[in-house]
This record gives C-alpha cells, sequence and structure tokens, in this order.
C-alpha cells in the first residue's frame, strides 16, 4: 500500500489538512506501507517557500513521517508536458483563447443557461471545433482544454472503487454535462491541478488516493484521464470534511484554524486528533 498527502503551499495547513494526512499516513503505517508526500506547486504566483516549509514543520509535529523525499510539482513541467503531447496526439485535447468573460457571456446566453461545474462555469464551447488537431500539428502553447465528449464516450462502464462510498459508475452523460470541458493546460503554469495529480499518482505509484469528499467530481476527472493515459487507478477513500462549529466547511484562508496557531496556544498533537474525532496514535 502506498498512500499520500499532497498539500498545495498557498496557505497554512488547517485541522482538514491534518485529517487528511493522519488517515493517509495512518493507514499506510497500518498495512506496513509507505506514506509519501507531494507539495503542489504548479502554481506559482501563490506557492510560497515559507508555506512549504511551515508544511513540513507542522507535519513533523504531528508526528507523521514520510518516505523518501518530497515530490515538488513546479520541478515536473516537461513530464507533464509529455502527457499532454500525448492527449494531443490522441485528438483530445483543444486549444482555447476565450477569455473569463467570454465564457460568462456565451453560458449566460439565453439559449445556453449558466451551469456550474467542479471547476466553475461548465464551458460553452466555443473552441471546441475550431481547434481540433490537424494531422501532424504539434502542441500548441496554449490553455488546453478536455473534449470531455470525445473522451468520456468510450469510459461509461468504468468504476471508482471508494473504500467508504463503495463502487460507483463514472458516467458518461454526468461528465459531459456536469462537468465538461475541463482545462488541463494553464497558460501560466503548463498544466493543472487535474494534469499533475494523475500523472504523479501513477510515478509515485499511489494505491490509495485519501482525498476530501469535496473532491468527489474531481476523482472522476482523474479517472478518466487515468484510462485515457493508460495509467492505473488506484483506491479512493473519500473522508468527510471537517467543519466548523456552525458547519460550515474550512477554507484555507480561514487560518484561524491553521495548525499554527493551535500549536502556538499551546496544543498538542494529540488535541488536533481530538479535534478532527480521531483516536490517540497507537
Ligand atoms: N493539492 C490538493 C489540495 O490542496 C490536492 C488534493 C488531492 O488531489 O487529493 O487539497
Amino acid at each position: 500500500m502506498i498512500t499520500r498527502f499532497a498539500p498545495s503551499p498557498t496557505g497554512p495547513l488547517h485541522l482538514g489538512h491534518a485529517y487528511s494526512a493522519i488517515l493517509a499516513h495512518d493507514m499506510a503505517r497500518k498495512a506496513g506501507g509507505q506514506f509519501l508526500l507531494r507539495i503542489e506547486d504548479i502554481d506559482q504566483s501563490r506557492a510560497r517557500t515559507h508555506w512549504e516549509e511551515q508544511i513540513y514543520d507542522d507535519l513533523r509535529w504531528l508526528g507523521l513521517t514520510w518516505d523518501g523525499p518530497a515530490l515538488r510539482q513546479s520541478e515536473r513541467l516537461n513530464i507533464y508536458r509529455q502527457a499532454l503531447e500525448t492527449l494531443w496526439e490522441g485528438g483530445f485535447l483543444f486549444p482555447c483563447s476565450c477569455t473569463r468573460r467570454d465564457i460568462e457571456a456565451a453560458a449566460s446566453a439565453p439559449q445556453e443557461g449558466a451551469h456550474y461545474g467542479p471547476d466553475g462555469l461548465i464551458y460553452p464551447g466555443t473552441c471546441r471545433e475550431a481547434g481540433a488537431r490537424a494531422p501532424g500539428q504539434p502542441l500548441p502553447d496554449a490553455v488546453l482544454r478536455l473534449n470531455m465528449d470525445r473522451a468520456a464516450r468510450d469510459c461509461e462502464f468504468e468504476e471508482i472503487c471508494d473504500l467508504h462510498l463503495g463502487h460507483h459508475a463514472l458516467a458518461r452523460t454526468a461528465l459531459i454535462d456536469t462537468v465538461g470541458d475541463v482545462v488541463l493546460a494553464r497558460r501560466e503554469m503548463g498544466t493543472s491541478y487535474h494534469l499533475s495529480v494523475v500523472v504523479d499518482d501513477a510515478a509515485q505509484g499511489v494505491t490509495h488516493v485519501t482525498r476530501g469528499a469535496d473532491l468527489f467530481e474531481a476523482t472522476q476527472i482523474h479517472v478518466l484521464l487515468q484510462k485515457l493515459l493508460e495509467l492505473p487507478t488506484p483506491t479512493y477513500c473519500h473522508h468527510d470534511l471537517i467543519r466548523d462549529s456552525d458547519g460550515k466547511r474550512l477554507a484555507k484562508r480561514e487560518d484561524a484554524r491553521a495548525i499554527s496557531k493551535y500549536r502556538a496556544e499551546g496544543a498538542t498533537p494529540g488535541d488536533i486528533r481530538r479535534m478532527v474525532g480521531l483516536p490517540p496514535s497507537s
């Protein structure tokens, strides 16, 4: 068993991160497997070295040890490019020149109606046909979207195996209608969260992905990409979300729940475990 924790160094780790990390860590240790760390720092406009240092420090303080050096996504851009090449050759990508405003205008046209998916407004398809790859055309240096209709066509019977939720069929129509043509390469990064996470889970040999239930829709995209790139699909463990006392989801910006803040106030790692509803470490 190989599990991982994959935080983005764009803010402090909060209770929700601690919960996810502890679950993945303890699961691997109990099975005699490995627990890996990956720093998801492709968004260089938001990633900061001091947040990365804080992640290492908080994890160590929590008593979590990871195997091998952390993998840093910012050092793997050429690997993501190769995966994009494969998808481009397969005719699954198209370049998109729409601005956010173009998308909003097209999606809110009366005959369209605006629909939201996991990445915001569902792409109305403006560039899809014109951007189809001509034979021999090299991968363009542009925003690249997945042609979801093409990609999902053959995947109707694939399943997501979830340790808590059981088996979920990957529904083709839901991917087309409620997810749409997601961005796989952003101009400023040359990649995207969805693409990098899929490439790296495979590169690190991750067998079990532990993540919050809020990422379930993203997981469907990831399983589809694994099929297109012929990568293995891990088992997923979507866990419940740690909420505020008033039931609101914890967001990273809510620094009030930062692990570092509890530490500064004198909390122990055991207190953090208790706060997220986990038994003391054995
Ligand atoms: N970097 C993501 C986060 O901050 C990754 C989680 C995942 O893909 O499981 O939550």
